[in-house]
């Protein structure tokens, strides 16, 4: 096929991988999926895709699929009828909370749910049980951003349009390796470097736009503050500021300028290794650029000081009057890892805050969502993903639903967590496949894929996109949303929403910067960014024109001092790791495993410098043994100049290889959001058994 034959057959959609948002056409034959194509008009891709998108759907016949509902029952999950789950379900919630109060129960949710699912998983918890005990997968990757961004400029996301990158003239691309981890945002940023535009990459490791950067910064991990104000202190320094934005629009210049005679670049380089002299160019090509970008991943957000990074970073488009519809840049955009992990925030499926960014604590945002759901919203914030397990783990969480999370596989301390979900009465799971968590489960229901749903996704730089329905699900599968409604009707309750349309619609109503959006706009239109408040205003795709969205309507610096990360290497553990992505897979792996087609990376690698290889004793492809504090990975080595050395580097796509076993609980101070980026290890070769 290509992509531009007509055929009756197409259903587009939008990729549910990463979080660029690409526009797929998916080609069916005989309800099965015959090819995937990127979409010629695709907003975000304009006819591109990556190795994921277009190939990555095998998994949705995989023999491994789940097609009925498991109980557990004498220790074994056993299949059961939807009715009989849903009613172990809805009598376990029932229980719990007769037994512990509300807040005895809790939900994980995550990306892989549509924006409706999320919006209805929230209110189920809200209005149903009675808990703000609701999180999502963003806890563990961008809720830096959102506190971050939030605290800085007023809104949790992304400042400007992607599309405006054609006009930037430098990036600074901070932990971030797009070329893998989001390919068609990197393949751009590759062009615009290609034709010209100045690139600054900042990152431990030679990821792939390095290679073809102006300056190539290599902070050691966890130095990331340090970098930024050594950056900031040349800007100020060789006068490269807006003085009128900062005049007019900014506020906490004074205290950030003494706080920045700490960090002269000599004194930057002796904590972060970057030389000197680089920090100072790199701080002259972005402060001269005349339309600089920031664009940042999850190598600033995944530390013990994230929201510092993602502020302290944020201060860089501020100085330089970079922000806010001032025409001088593109401000600061965050690169969303997964497909859909804006939008589960966007919903309201965090602890202290409901759909649109309102707090829980706010009794005017309570009263308004009260007012269209017809019940009370509890006051207090709720327990964030890591409380929860340790709550399991003091027995004061009796039930817990997993809603398309790996936890097991993807959160940090993963013996941790399985002993969290084994202490926890009731553990119940919707997944397509026996994942790590579904092992540990009381009650695990198969539902649809992202190729098998109806809702809408929210991409990196805020867009609303339509997700539609290629195929049918397997077997006995359903879509999250209807288990919502399902779970919610046998415990007497109507959650009010027949369809993910009207979910949408009611959640405009709840919040008013989605109150503009709706399937039947989405559908003529193809992609709205939010805020987009009325069905005939456009969305605001540039963010802040006229005032920023904090209280005082000013954008605000940080002068969050530099702070080491948690772990520091040291006799015993001499090596620091860093964990993030690979091209061809997608977090635990899962989907992207068993697309068939994906021969590469089959196992989990750890690249590591030649010099540490003959330290250790090590090998290029043989067999290689991690251990840290707090558990043990075994691994293939990947010898090669990518990393300084004392610096390993491996994905967390191959859950058996136990490589989240090796992170620690260390985790922001804001977010909680945890430290995945520096791990103290040591390694050895492994000894055949
Ligand atoms: Fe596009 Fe990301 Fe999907 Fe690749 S994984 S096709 S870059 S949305």
């Amino acid at each position: 096929f290509t992509s531009r034959q007509p055929d009756p057959d197409r259903v587009r959609t939008t990729c549910g991988y990463c979080g660029v948002g690409c526009a797929l056409d998916v080609v069916v034959r005989d309800d099965r999926v015959a090819a995937v194509l990127p979409a010629p008009d695709g907003p975000v891709n304009r006819g591109h895709a990556c190795v994921k998108g277009r190939f990555s759907y095998g998994y949705l016949t995989s023999a491994e699929r789940l097609t009925e509902p498991l109980v557990r029952r004498n220790g074994a999950l056993t299949p059961v009828s939807w009715d009989e789950a849903i009613g172990v379900v809805a009598d376990g919630l029932r229980a719990a909370v007769e037994q512990g109060g509300p807040d005895a129960v809790a939900a994980i949710s995550s990306a892989r749910a549509t924006n409706e699912e999320n919006y209805l998983v929230q209110k189920f918890l809200r209005t149903v049980i009675g808990t703000n005990n609701v999180d999502n997968c963003s806890r563990l990757c961008h809720a830096p951003s959102a506190a971050g961004l939030t605290a800085s400029f007023g809104r949790a996301g992304g400042t400007d349009p992607f599309d405006d990158v054609e006009t930037a003239d430098c990036f600074l691309v901070v932990g971030a390796n797009p070329v893998e981890a989001h390919p068609v945002v990197g393949a751009r940023l590759l062009q615009r470097a290609l034709g010209g535009a100045a690139l600054i990459v900042a990152d431990p490791r030679a990821v792939g736009l390095a290679r073809h950067a102006d300056l190539h910064l290599r902070p050691r991990p966890g130095t990331n503050v340090a970098l930024f104000h050594g950056l900031a202190h040349v800007l100020i320094a060789e006068g490269l500021t807006d003085p009128d934005f900062l005049r007019d629009r900014a506020t906490g210049l004074d205290e950030l300028t003494t706080l920045l005679t700490d960090y002269p670049p000599t004194r930057v380089a002796e904590i972060t290794g970057v030389p000197a002299e680089d920090v100072t160019a790199a701080a002259r090509l972005y402060g001269r650029a005349e339309r600089p970008a920031v664009i940042y991943g999850l190598g600033v957000t995944e530390h013990l000081h994230g929201t510092d990074g993602v502020r302290t970073l944020a201060n860089l488009p501020i100085l330089r009057g970079a922000v806010g519809g001032t025409g001088h840049g593109f401000g600061i955009s965050p690169l969303r890892g997964q497909n859909n992990v804006q939008g589960a925030s966007d919903m309201g499926a965090l602890p202290d805050l409901l759909p649109g960014y309102r707090r829980v604590t706010d009794p005017e945002a309570r009263a308004r969502a009260e007012a269209v759901w017809g019940r009370p919203v509890p006051p207090t914030p709720g327990l964030r993903i890591p409380e929860m397990f340790t709550a399991a783990r003091e027995s004061r969480l009796r039930a817990l639903w997993v809603i398309g999370e790996d936890v097991c596989a993807t959160d940090p301390d993963s013996r941790r967590v399985a002993e969290a979900l084994d202490a926890c009465p009731l553990v119940v799971v919707n997944e397509l496949f026996l994942s790590e968590t579904a092992r540990h489960a009381d009650v695990v229901l198969p539902v649809a894929s992202w190729l098998e749903k109806d809702g809408t996704f929210v991409n990196f730089d805020r867009r609303f996109q339509r997700v539609r329905a290629a195929v049918r699900p397997p077997g006995m599968a359903r879509t999250d949303f209807d288990v919502i409604q399902a779970v919610a009707a046998a415990m007497g309750s109507d959650l009010g929403c027949r369809t993910p349309a009207d979910a949408l619609s009611e959640c405009g109503r709840a919040a008013p910067v989605f109150a503009g959006l709706s399937h039947a706009r989405l559908d003529r239109e193809g992609a709205v960014p939010w805020p987009c408040s009325s069905p005939d205003r456009a969305g605001e795709a540039t963010l802040y024109a006229e005032e920023f969205a904090t209280p005082d309507g000013r954008a605000h610096l940080s002068a969050a001092p530099y702070l080491p990360p948690g772990e520091e290497p040291d006799a015993d553990y001499p090596l620091l790791l860093v964990t993030g992505r690979r091209w061809a897979h997608y977090n635990s792996g899962s989907m992207t495993r068993r697309g068939g087609n994906l021969l590469l990376d089959a196992r989990g690698l750890l690249d590591l410098h030649p010099e540490d290889a003959a330290r250790y004793g090590v090998r290029d492809g043989a067999p290689v043994t991690v251990d840290s504090r707090h558990g043990q990975a075994r691994l293939i080595a990947r010898v090669g100049p990518d990393l300084a050395p004392g610096q390993v580097f491996c994905a967390f796509h191959f859950p058996d290889e136990g490589v989240n076993s090796l992170t620690s609980e260390h985790a922001d101070a804001v977010t909680s959001c945890p430290e995945y980026k520096v791990t103290a290890v040591r390694l050895r070769p492994t000894v055949p058994e």
